[in-house]
Order: C-alpha cells, then sequence, then structure tokens
C-alpha cells in the first residue's frame, strides 16, 4: 500500500496547491515540478530510509569514549537526504535553494518521515537555519546558514535545561561578553557561555563536519544577578568546532562537551544529549583576556538579533517546527496503519458469526472481516488521513502567509496561532492512539520486535512530549490563542468552518454532518465563554486538556467534512469510499466526545485542581 495516492489527492484534488505557481515566488514550478520532488523524496525515503527503520531502534547512539557510534546507515541516510537538494528547498535560487511552496516541502517531507522518522535530523538543520535567515546577520547567514543548508554542517535547538523544560523562563546558561572587542567580531558579538543543556537533540556526533547550537542564555545585569522572565533570554549561536568569517574551521575546538547520551524509549536513530557549555574540556581560545573568569572559560558564542529578544526569535520559526512535529507523528500513526492493514488482509482467525453461530467445519475468515477489526483500521484511518490533511492545510497556511496579498497574510497568520497547538498536539495524540491499535490488531504479534508497530508506538511516545508538552500547548490554546486580538483569530476558524457547513447543506448525503459541525462549533464557543466566565486563569485553565482536545476533534471533524466535499465531487471508486467511510466514522464515533470534555470546562470542575496533595 502507498502514501503517494493520499498525498496526491490532499495535494490536488483538496488543496489546489498547483495554483500557487500563479504567485511570483513560485512561478517556475508546475504539477510536474512538484510530482519530480515528490517522486525523488519517495524513492529516497524507500531506498535510504525504510530498510533501516529497526537497525536505528536496535544499534542505538553508543558513545567510544571520544566519540558518538552511529549505525553506516544513518551517514548514508543523511548523505542522500543533504543531496537531494531538500534542506535548501525552500529558500531562495540565488542562494542555491529551489523556491519551493512550503506546502509541497512538508508533503515531500512525509514520506521520510514514515519511512524512518529518527534516521534523519534535517528538521531541526532547516529549523536552526531558517532562524539565522530571519534574524541573523549577514555574515551569519553565509557563515552558518548556509553551510547547513547545504549539508555541510548541522543544526540543533539548544532551550531545553534539567531544571529548565516547560518554564524557559528558568534558564540558567549565563552568558557574558568576550574581552573589550566583543562588539567588533566579523561572526557577531562575540559571548562566552557557561551552563547545562538537557535533551539537546543531534547535540553530538560525527554525521557532518560541524554542529551548529543555537542556544538561549541569560546576559548578567551589572549586579552579576541573570535577569529574570522570559524577557531576559538572548540567542547565541555556539558552532562545536571554531571557524572564521569564512566559514573555514580554525582547527580549534570549541568548549561544549558532552555530558552523556540519554536512552530513550523510541525515536533511537537520532542521538539525545545533555551537553556542557564552557566547563572547560575543551578550552576555547585559553589565553583570551575575559570571559567568565577572567581567564577566557566559557564557550564561545555570537548573539543573534538583540540581547533579551532570544525567545522572540526562536517562536519565529514555531509555527514549522511544530507543523513538523505533528507531520511526523501524523507519519508514526500513518506506518502503523498501513503495517496493520496489510497484516488484517493476512491473518486468517475466527469465523463469521451467522444466525446459527459459528460453523467450525469453514474455514476461517481473515481478521479484516470482523467488524471490530474494521473499526480499529478505520479509526486508524481517519485519525491519520485526517491529520495529514491538517498538517497540509496548515502548511498552505505557511505559504500564504509568506506569499499571499496583505490581507489574506495576515488572516493565514492568525489562523495559524489558532490551528499551530492543534496541528501539534492532536496527532501526536491521537495518531498516537492508532499506534495504539495497530498494535492492538496485531494480537500478540503486535506486542513482539518481530512486528514493526511497538517501535512506531514507542517512536511516536515523545511527541506529546517535546516542543512544549500537551498541557503547555492546552493552555497556549484556551489561555492566549482563543483570546489574542479580542478573539479575532477564533472568528476567522469559525468563518472558515461555516464556509465549509454551508457547502455541506448543499449536498444531501452531507448535509447531516454539516449540522454536527456546527453545533460541535457552537459547543466549543459556548465552552470558551464558559471557561472564561470568572476571568481566573486558574479557574478557566485547569481544564485547558479536555478543552485542548474537543477543539482538536472540532477541528478534525471540519477537515474532514472539507476533504469528503472534494472526495465526493471524485469519480466513485475505492478510495472515495474509503474517504467517505472515515469521515462518518469521525462524526459517528469521535466528535460526539467532545460533549464530556466540554462539559468538564464549562462547570469550571474543580475535581482535579482541587484535590489535596495528601489524597492521591
Ligand atoms: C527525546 C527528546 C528530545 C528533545 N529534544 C530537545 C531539543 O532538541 N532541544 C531542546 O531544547 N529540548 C528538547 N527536548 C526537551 C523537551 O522540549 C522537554 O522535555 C519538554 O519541554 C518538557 O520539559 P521537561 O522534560 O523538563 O518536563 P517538565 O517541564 O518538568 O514537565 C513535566 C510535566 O509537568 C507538566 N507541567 C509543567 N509545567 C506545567 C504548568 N505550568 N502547568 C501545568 N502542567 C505543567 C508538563 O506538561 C509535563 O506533563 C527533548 C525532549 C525529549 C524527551
Amino acid at each position: 500500500m502507498s502514501l503517494r495516492p493520499t498525498v496526491d489527492f490532499l495535494l490536488n484534488d483538496w488543496l489546489g496547491v498547483e495554483s500557487l505557481n500563479q504567485r511570483e515566488r513560485f512561478a517556475d514550478h508546475s504539477r510536474e515540478t512538484f510530482d519530480a520532488v515528490l517522486d525523488t523524496c519517495e524513492r529516497i525515503a524507500r531506498e535510504k530510509y525504510a530498510p533501516f527503520n529497526r537497525t536505528v531502534d536496535t544499534q542505538e547512539p553508543h558513545f567510544d569514549g571520544e566519540r558518538v557510534v552511529l549505525p553506516q546507515a544513518t551517514h548514508d541516510a543523511q548523505k542522500a537526504y543533504a543531496e537531494s537538494g531538500m534542506l535548501s528547498a525552500a529558500q531562495d535560487y540565488a542562494i542555491g535553494g529551489m523556491q519551493l511552496p512550503y506546502t509541497v516541502e512538508a508533503a515531500a517531507n512525509a514520506f521520510f518521515a514514515m519511512a524512518s522518522v529518527s534516521i534523519g535530523s534535517g528538521m531541526l538543520t532547516v529549523g536552526n537555519a531558517n532562524l539565522l535567515m530571519a534574524h541573523g546577520t549577514e555574515t551569519q547567514k553565509r557563515v552558518f546558514a548556509l553551510n547547513e543548508f547545504s549539508g555541510r554542517w548541522s543544526g540543533t535547538m539548544c532551550l531545553s535545561e534539567p531544571q529548565a523544560g516547560s518554564s524557559l523562563s528558568d534558564v540558567a546558561t549565563r552568558a557574558v561578553p568576550d574581552g573589550d572587542d566583543f562588539m567588533s567580531d566579523p561572526l557577531g558579538p562575540r559571548f562566552r557561555l557557561k551552563g547545562n543543556k538537557m535533551w539537546i537533540s543531534a547535540g553530538e556526533h560525527e554525521l557532518t563536519e560541524n554542529i551548529i547550537h543555537l542556544v538561549l542564555a541569560k546576559i548578567p545585569g551589572p549586579d552579576g544577578k541573570l535577569p529574570p522572565g522570559v524577557k531576559g533570554i538572548s540567542l547565541f549561536i555556539v558552532p562545536k568546532k571554531l571557524v572564521d568569517a569564512d566559514a573555514k574551521l580554525t582547527g580549534e575546538r570549541n568548549d561544549v562537551a558532552l555530558a552523556g547520551l540519554n536512552h530513550k524509549c523510541g525515536w533511537r536513530g537520532t542521538t539525545n544529549t545533555l551537553l556542557n557549555f564552557g566547563e572547560g574540556k575543551f578550552p576555547a581560545r585559553a589565553d583570551g583576556a575575559s570571559g567568565l573568569d577572567g581567564r577566557g572559560a566559557g564557550a564561545i558564542g555570537y548573539l543573534v538579533g538583540q540581547p533579551g529578544e532570544g525567545l522572540r526569535c526562536m517562536f519565529h520559526m514555531m509555527n514549522e517546527a511544530r507543523i513538523g512535529v505533528g507531520m511526523a507523528a501524523t507519519m508514526l500513526g500513518m506506518a502503523g496503519y498501513h503495517a496493520s492493514l496489510d497484516y488484517a488482509k493476512n491473518r486468517p482467525q475466527g469465523r463469521p458469526v451467522g444466525p446459527e453461530g459459528k460453523d467450525p467445519s469453514r474455514p476461517q475468515s481473515r481478521i479484516i472481516e470482523h467488524a471490530d477489526v474494521k473499526r480499529m483500521l478505520l479509526a486508524q484511518k481517519s485519525y491519520c488521513e485526517g491529520a495529514l490533511a491538517l498538517e497540509l492545510y496548515c502548511a498552505r497556511l505557511v505559504d500564504e502567509q509568506h506569499t499571499g496579498a496583505p490581507e489574506a497574510a495576515d488572516e493565514a497568520r492568525l489562523l495559524l496561532e489558532v490551528l499551530t497547538p492543534i496541528a501539534k498536539s492532536w496527532p501526536s495524540e491521537w495518531c498516537l492512539e492508532a499506534n495504539s491499535l495497530a498494535i492492538q490488531v496485531h494480537g500478540g504479534y503486535g506486542y513482539t520486535r518481530d512486528f514493526p508497530v511497538e517501535q512506531y508506538w514507542r517512536d511516536n511516545r515523545l511527541n506529546m512530549i517535546h516542543e512544549g508538552t500537551h498541557g503547555i500547548q492546552a493552555m497556549d490554546l484556551l489561555g492566549r490563542k482563543v483570546l489574542m486580538e479580542n478573539g479575532r483569530g477564533l472568528q476567522l476558524l469559525a468563518q472558515r468552518i461555516n464556509g465549509t457547513i454551508e457547502r455541506a447543506m448543499h449536498v444531501p448525503d452531507l448535509a447531516v454532518h454539516g449540522n454536527a459541525l456546527g453545533q460541535a462549533l457552537a459547543q466549543v464557543g459556548a465552552a470558551t465563554k464558559a471557561a472564561w466566565a470568572t476571568g481566573q486563569p486558574a479557574e478557566a485553565l485547569a481544564n485547558a486538556v479536555p478543552y485542548l482536545q474537543a477543539f482538536g476533534h472540532t477541528v478534525l471533524a471540519w477537515i474532514w467534512l472539507d476533504v469528503a466535499l472534494a472526495a465526493h465531487a471524485a469519480p466513485d471508486g475505492p478510495a472515495r469510499t474509503g474517504r467517505l467511510g472515515a469521515m462518518r466514522f469521525f462524526f459517528h464515533y469521535e466528535l460526539p466526545k467532545i460533549g464530556a470534555w466540554l462539559g468538564v470546562v464549562s462547570r469550571r470542575d474543580a475535581t482535579c485542581a482541587a484535590l489535596p496533595e495528601e489524597a492521591f
């Protein structure tokens, strides 16, 4: 079974992505060029990623005392990805890019995520380089970003610390100016950093010549104390190996040391590290005049943007990072769906129940013939294909924000504000549930390592944790996003949903679902008001996760109804029947769940918040 027909349908029949080539930036593109990119990525994923997914799970990265060792397959996959040009796909022609719409880039990356989510860490490198393109100086772009886009160097995001995960305002890494001439370094204002960064993905390896860390740290005030809150956070480029303004390695090692590798539940193809910055393991330019202890100690880092603007710079590219996480979760779910569908078509077990019970003389049925197995397959299909549609819709909004007319671009920006927590969180929860169902379809075999589905579940379990946990995303949605700009984002989303409902009302088969969606939207609106009725954040946000779940299910029902409108207009056939069936499943089995979730939100139910600690 191939993913490609689903991707083609969503991109072309549903989103009409080809129309983007009417924009100046994408004028050289056509359906053919988009297809060529998808063909190439599909092929590389099939040849260089998929066959090694189990290898990277069983041959975990290890440290031999000097280097981190990864399987050869990881090196080969990384090389093939860089050579495909995908690292710079969205960039200008002038710097070697393809000026590819983000929608097509996201769709192309879906093939890699499905084949082996952890073998490549291109998403981090691209995110790092994109940030520098937005906030770096011309020299920082030329030296660091361009060498990341080419695949010569790779990038990381160093936000978390052992004591500061969700609460980044507690970041304790310090950065002090490096010498009297610190402002005159061609690579940017030069600082010395000291601190520990926890959970850093791809923080150490030998896959590329250099690793460019983007590090959040605080610059102490005149009293020597770190400024409180997120406003005191600045952003620094800290290369593992020092480079000059011509992007040549100087031969000096920077003081970034691997303190240890984390041994993860899944996603084992990518290293995960605890890094020590400036602890003195690799003293950098130790004869320097200043630094944290006045003797040149500390890792050398170059300020990006203005002091105190570090988190703002990071958030600039959060939308795309979160769509990337949502897409990874979706494709892991999809991988499990395809595996369990294949298994269900081949596994004989049990017999159909007739009016007289079961007839043991008859041959066994294949499990796909049992209604309950079909339920599990349809649930997976509705979660994963629905989530894929949502991610591509959000990616299309990113293109609109960057290349649309001013009013449309602004609408896209605001819609993305509201939809991004859903794009990140919904697949993290429900495509993980799809992975659990894929194991269930396999029965006992699914619980063994002889089948791939347990690995998909383990790999996917990360996605509710990183890039903002589920709880943090929920508070962002109910505490900030639906309120911002006087609720304009929520109103805009409601307008789009109502537009779909209106079209569905003209199609007799879909009108009933249009009505159900209208009611769900009204319930979400009423619960949003009720949650905030007392104006007390502690009361409103106590049930932020059930709100996120109900909001997410309503968004997915909308996406499914919109997809169903396109499917309905398509020629009859199994794909059309399947899409309409998955939409119906979602409306019949899933959407009604929002009543329970919104009930506790609307009542500002204090069952959890009020229970004293001793009572647990
Ligand atoms: C495999 C992996 C890769 C990662 N990669 C990176 C990376 O490359 N770079 C990077 O910087 N970080 C990375 N992270 C870190 C990740 O972003 C953090 O783990 C995450 O932000 C949560 O922080 P924490 O682990 O400290 O948990 P905590 O913040 O301690 O949270 C624990 C629990 O408490 C809840 N909680 C916390 N605060 C609140 C609150 N105010 N209200 C309600 N609930 C709350 C959380 O939702 C969570 O359920 C990675 C993590 C993992 C596991």
